[in-house]
């Protein structure tokens, strides 16, 4: 590692803390930009949520704070290709909410009339005919659905390796297991120390997932993000039966076929996370339960093996939407955390938006629903004491 002209330290204009989508993305558009840019991996890029979650690009059902996001987002998905000169595996297979009772599709109907009140008519209500000609396989209990035409999925790994080459053909710097240990402005300079040396930058990116409350921690802004873990699990091979990505709106269900014939099948499946030793701990008894659901809606599947199961590690907000925000308590500080289950489809934008922070001091997104001091004292003080705590048994095993 050479030096810049700063004693020992590798010097920047960004420094980005993570080498999860969000990291990637960022260290992307800050490098497209021209920003000289320093990514710090504490092991490998997407070896977390990042590149183990379903590949769900999913606009269908979000929060509302996060569609005009989700739907940019979903815009720079569909040009990946011409972005970033290479394939980042998006599949343009539509999604497909399903409700399997009057009430449930009441529900549906209810919020599709919110968003059309609000200007989006993305998330189109279909009947029980729709549904079955768009997933032929599934019961003939469906009542109807929601449908997104342009969603899709993508290969979480190869998505984000995407992002990663792009940025290191602009000049960005990665540097695998290379972990933050400590942050701490000195004048005009952030400086993070590392176990292969001392980095310095007038700017830096807490892009660290489920560890990225230890830093918001370090700098005086405790934040009530909460590690958890998620499960999914994978069949064998079977001949072809549907296209779009399925989800339904009475129990937890994300379920798609691949090209090669194996079925994807997950849907929010929480399980236990140990964000000491970095893994998510599987549990076969809920994974039992969807895959009851699963043979439920497409009973031809019973009997299809499950070749693996695995969990990921990812950041949970009280409220379920993530921290895209300037810091309120340091300068030059911008945090991106806490997707909650779904920020995979938000990678492409939350690396533009972190990069508009950067470079201009606001984003043209709108991000006020984001702001990392959005939550009570009393919950930040709670918080505090569980990153602490965090802190110090990491630091212990690193
Ligand atoms: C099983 C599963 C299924 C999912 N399915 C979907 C889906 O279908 N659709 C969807 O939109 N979302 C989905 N998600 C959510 C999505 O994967 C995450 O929200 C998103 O990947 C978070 O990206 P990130 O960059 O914030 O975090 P991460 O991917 O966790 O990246 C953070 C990175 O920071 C690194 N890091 C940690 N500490 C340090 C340190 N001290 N120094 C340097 N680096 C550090 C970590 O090693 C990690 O690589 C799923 C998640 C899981 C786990």
């Amino acid at each position: 590692m050479k030096p810049e002209g700063r004693g020992q330290e590798t010097g920047a204009d960004v420094i980005v803390m993570g080498g999860g989508f969000h990291g990637t993305s960022s260290a992307f558009h800050l490098a497209r930009r021209g920003a000289k840019v320093i990514l710090l991996e504490a092991e490998y890029c997407a070896r977390h949520a990042s590149g183990v979650n379903a590949g769900g690009v999913r606009t269908l059902g979000r929060h509302y704070a996060e569609v005009p996001l989700a739907r940019a987002s979903l815009d720079l998905w569909h040009r990946l290709p011409e972005l970033l000169g290479e394939d980042a595996t998006f599949v343009c297979s539509g999604q497909l909410q399903i409700a399997e009772t009057p009430a449930e599709l009441e529900k549906l109907k209810r919020r599709v009339a919110d968003l059309t009140a609000l200007g989006f008519t993305h998330e189109v209500i279909v009947d029980a005919k729709a549904v079955h000609e768009l997933a032929p396989a599934l019961t003939p209990h469906q009542v109807g659905g929601i449908w997104v035409k342009d969603d899709g999925h993508a290969v979480p790994y190869r998505a984000v390796t995407a992002f990663r080459h792009a940025a290191q053909r602009l000049g960005a710097a990665f540097h695998e297991t290379t972990p933050a240990q400590t942050v701490e402005r000195v004048g005009d300079r952030w400086r993070v120390t590392t176990p292969r040396g001392v980095f310095s930058a007038p700017w830096l990116v807490n892009a660290a997932g489920a560890w990225a409350g230890d830093f918001a921690a370090q700098v005086g802004e405790p934040v009530a993000m909460k590690p958890g873990g998620l499960m999914l699990m994978i069949t064998q091979r079977i001949p072809h039966f549907i296209d779009p990505v399925l989800g339904a709106a009475g129990r937890p269900l994300s379920f798609k076929q691949f090209a090669n014939g194996t079925v994807l099948i997950g849907g929010g499946l929480r399980c236990g996370a140990d964000v000491v030793a970095r893994h998510g701990e599987v549990d076969f008894m809920k994974l039992s339960t969807s895959a009851q659901t699963v043979t439920d809606l497409f009973p031809h599947l019973k009997g299809v093996g499950i070749n693996r199961a695995w969990a990921g590690v990812e950041a949970f907000m009280p409220d379920e939407i993530p921290v895209i925000s300037l810091s309120k308590k340091a300068p030059n500080l911008v945090h991106a955390f806490g997707f909650s289950a779904h920020g995979f489809e938000l990678g492409p934008i939350g690396g533009q938006i972190v990069s508009e922070l950067v470079l201009d001091g606001r984003s043209t997104q709108p991000i006020a629903p984001f702001a990392v001091d959005r939550f009570g004292l009393a919950t930040a003080q709670e918080s505090v004491l569980l990153n602490a705590k965090r802190a110090k048994d990491s630091h212990t095993v690193q």
